[in-house]
C-alpha cells in the first residue's frame, strides 16, 4: 500500500530532543516534497532519501531511540551503526554513492544498486535537506538576473528564454525566469510534472501544441510581458524543429535529468501519451535505451550550440548534457559555458551560496518573522532586499515552510545566531538551517561548480572532504558526503549539513563555529586557486589562510 508521508508539525516531539527531532522532520519533509514518494525518489532523476522502505523504517526507529550523545551512521541510505560520541557532535553522519575512483561510474554503481547495496543520494535527497522546488529558486533567479546584467542591460523584459525539464529542481525555471522579467518556455515530456508546477504556482500555462506555444511566446515578447509556459514535448525533437523553422530564442539552457542516461533522460520520440512505451523500452532493453538516450542528448546539445551560433546566449545548467553529448561523439559540446563559470563564481569567492532555513513547527508565520528580521539586519544588501520581496510575493509554501537566501561569509553566522535567539525568546519555533551541496566550499564538480578553475584544480576532491570534516569538528547536527550529485556518478564529490536552532546557548556557539567554517572553506578554496576577490574577502573578513599571497 502506498504511504502518504508528511512531516510532523507542532510542538510535541517523538525524539529525545529538538536536535534529533528536527533531522527526523527533515527526512519526512523530503518525502512530503518528493517527485515519486512511493519509490523514495525525491528529485534529480533517481535521487533517494533512503535505500528502501525497510531502511527508511529502521532510520526512523533509530532516530526515535537515539540518545543525545549518540551518532547515527548512514551508508547509502541504510542505517549501519550508532556510536557514543559527544553531545556537541553531529547526531547523524551520512555517506552516499561514494565509490573508489577507478570504479566510480554508472555501470558499477547500477550493478551494486541492483543488488541492494547502494543508493543514489543526488545532493539534498540523500542528505535530507530537500525543501521542494523552492530550494533552488533563488539560485536560478540570480543566475538569470546575472545573465540579464551581462547580456541584456539588466533586464530579461521581452526576452524569450528556452529550457527543458520541469521536475523537482528544474521546475524552478519557469517562475525564476518570470521573476527576472522574461518569457519562459520550458519543454517537458511529462504533462503530470507540468501540472504539478501549475498547481504549486511555479508555472502559468501548459500546452501540448507547439504552434500555440510559439504564438504565446511571440505576443508576450512583443508586449514585454513576463509569463511562463510549459510545452509538453521532447527537447531532442522540439529544439531541432525550432532551428529548422528559424526560431532562435534569446537564451537557451537545459535542466532535464541528462546526468542519468538510463533513469533520467527521455530519448527523442517519447513524450506525453507514449511515456508508458518509453518505460517498457527502458525495462526490456536497457542497453538499447541508453544508446538512444545518448544519441538524443547529442542532438539536443547540438541544437543548443547551433542556436548559440545564431545569436542565442547558451549556458549549461548543471546536468552534464555537454559531457553526455561529448561522450556520444559531439566534439563541439563544450562550446557554451556552465552556469557557475559564466555567472556564479564571483559569489562563491565571497563565500556566498544557498543558505536555507525551515520552520520545524510548520507555521508559515515563523518564516515571515525571520523574513522581517533578515531585512532589518542587512539593509545594505540590495539583492537580498529585492529577493525577500519577490519571495513573499511569488513563492508558494511547500512542505514545512522554508526560505532560501544567498548569504555570504559574515552574514550567515550573524543571521543564524539571531534566529536561534528568536527561538530562545519563544518568538518562533525551532528552525533547521541547511544549504544545497551546490555551495562555495562544498563541491568538486569539473563540469559545474569547479569548471575552469583558474589554477586548473577542477577535479581535486580534497576540498569538499575538508569541508565535511570541518563541519563535523565544528558541531553541525548532520554532515553528509556524497558522490555524483547533479552531473552523475564519478563526476562530482560534495558535502551537505544541517544545524538545528533549538534556542539553547550551546547552539549559539555551534552556530558561530559552523557558519564561519562552512562558507569560510569556500573563501579558502577560491583564494587558494588564486581568485583575487576571495583573497580580498579572506583579508577583510579575517579568514585565516596560512600561505595567502
Ligand atoms: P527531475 O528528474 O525531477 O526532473 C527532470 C525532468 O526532465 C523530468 O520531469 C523529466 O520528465 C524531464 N525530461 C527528461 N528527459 C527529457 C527530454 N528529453 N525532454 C524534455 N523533458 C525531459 O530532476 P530535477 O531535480 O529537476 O533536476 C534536473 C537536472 O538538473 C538533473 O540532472 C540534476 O542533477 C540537475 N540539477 C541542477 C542543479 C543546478 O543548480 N544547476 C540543481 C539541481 C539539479
Amino acid at each position: 500500500m502506498a504511504r502518504n508521508i508528511k512531516a510532523p508539525r507542532g510542538n510535541d516531539i517523538v525524539c529525545k530532543n529538538w536536535r534529533i527531532e528536527a533531522i527526523y522532520r527533515m527526512l519526512h519533509n523530503n518525502l512530503e516534497n518528493a517527485e515519486r514518494p512511493e519509490d523514495l525518489i525525491i528529485y534529480g532523476g533517481t535521487g533517494k532519501a533512503a535505500r528502501n522502505w525497510e531502511c527508511f523504517d529502521a532510520i526512523i526507529k533509530s532516530l526515535r531511540e537515539l540518545e543525545p550523545d549518540e551518532t547515527l551512521l548512514i551508508q547509502s541510505g541504510k542505517p549501519v551503526g550508532v556510536f557514543r560520541t559527544f553531545e556537541n557532535s553531529p547526531r547523524v553522519l551520512i555517506c552516499n554513492s561514494n565509490l573508489v575512483g577507478n570504479w566510480s561510474n554508472w555501470e558499477h554503481f547500477n550493478a551494486l544498486e541492483a543488488r541492494g547495496l547502494m543508493m543514489y543520494g543526488q545532493m539534498t535527497a540523500g542528505s535530507w535537506c530537500y525543501i521542494g522546488t523552492q530550494g533552488i529558486i533563488q539560485g536560478t533567479y540570480e543566475t538569470f538576473a546575472a545573465l540579464a546584467t551581462k547580456h541584456f542591460n539588466g533586464s530579461l523584459k521581452g526576452k524569450f528564454c528556452l529550457s527543458g525539464g520541469m521536475g523537482g529542481m528544474s521546475g524552478a525555471q519557469p517562475l525564476s525566469i518570470k521573476m527576472a522579467g522574461g518569457v519562459a518556455l520550458v519543454v517537458e515530456v511529462d504533462p503530470k510534472r507540468i501540472q504539478r508546477r501549475l498547481d504549486a504556482g511555479f508555472c502559468d500555462y501548459m500546452t501540448h501544441d507547439f504552434h500555440e506555444s510559439m504564438e504565446m511566446v511571440k505576443s508576450a515578447v512583443q508586449e514585454k510581458k513576463a509569463i511562463s509556459i510549459g510545452l509538453v514535448g521532447n527537447c531532442a525533437d522540439v529544439l531541432p524543429d525550432m532551428l529548422a523553422k528559424g526560431i532562435i530564442p534569446d537564451v537557451v539552457t537545459d535542466q532535464t535529468s541528462a546526468h542519468d542516461e538510463l533513469n533520467g533522460y527521455v530519448p527523442a520520440g517519447y513524450w506525453g501519451g507514449n511515456l508508458g512505451d518509453c518505460d517498457d523500452f527502458r525495462k526490456s532493453d536497457p542497453k538499447g535505451y541508453v544508446e538512444k538516450s545518448m544519441k538524443s542528448m547529442k542532438i539536443h546539445c547540438k541544437a543548443m550550440v547551433d542556436m548559440q551560433k545564431r545569436g542565442a546566449v547558451a549556458f549549461d545548467y548543471g546536468n552534464n548534457l555537454r559531457g553526455q553529448a561529448q561522450k556520444a561523439g559531439f566534439a563541439d559540446a563544450f562550446a557554451y559555458p556552465g552556469f557557475v563559470l559564466a555567472y556564479v563564481r564571483p559569489l562563491f569567492c565571497e563565500g556566498r551560496g544557498p543558505f536555507r532555513w525551515i520552520a520545524q513547527s510548520g507555521d508559515p508565520n515563523d518564516i515571515l518573522a525571520t523574513d522581517k528580521a533578515i531585512v532589518e539586519m542587512f539593509p545594505e544588501n540590495k539583492l537580498l532586499m529585492n529577493w525577500i520581496e519577490l519571495a513573499e510575493e511569488y513563492l508558494p509554501w511547500e512542505g514545512l515552510p522554508a526560505r532560501v537566501c544567498w548569504l555570504g561569509y559574515g552574514e550567515r553566522h550573524k543571521f543564524a545566531k539571531h534566529m536561534n535567539g528568536m527561538v530562545r525568546s519563544g518568538e518562533i519555533g525551532p528552525i533547521s538551517i541547511t544549504r544545497d551541496h551546490l555551495d562555495s566550499g562544498s563541491v568538486a564538480s569539473p563540469y559545474r561548480e569547479t569548471e575552469g578553475m583558474m589554477d586548473g584544480t577542477d577535479a581535486i576532491a580534497d576540498w569538499p572532504m575538508l569541508n565535511a570534516l570541518l563541519n563535523c569538528a565544528s558541531g553541525a547536527d548532520m554532515v553528509a558526503l556524497h558522490n555524483g550529485g547533479g552531473v552523475g556518478i564519478g563526476l562530482s564529490q560534495h558535502s551537505g549539513m544541517i544545524v538545528v536552532c533549538d534556542g539553547s546557548k550551546e547552539t549559539d556557539e555551534r552556530i558561530e563555529r559552523v557558519f564561519k567554517s562552512d562558507p569560510g572553506t569556500g573563501v579558502m578554496r577560491h583564494a587558494d586557486a588564486g581568485y583575487e576577490l576571495a583573497k580580498k574577502t579572506a583579508r577583510e573578513k579575517g579568514v585565516k589562510i596560512p600561505m595567502l599571497s
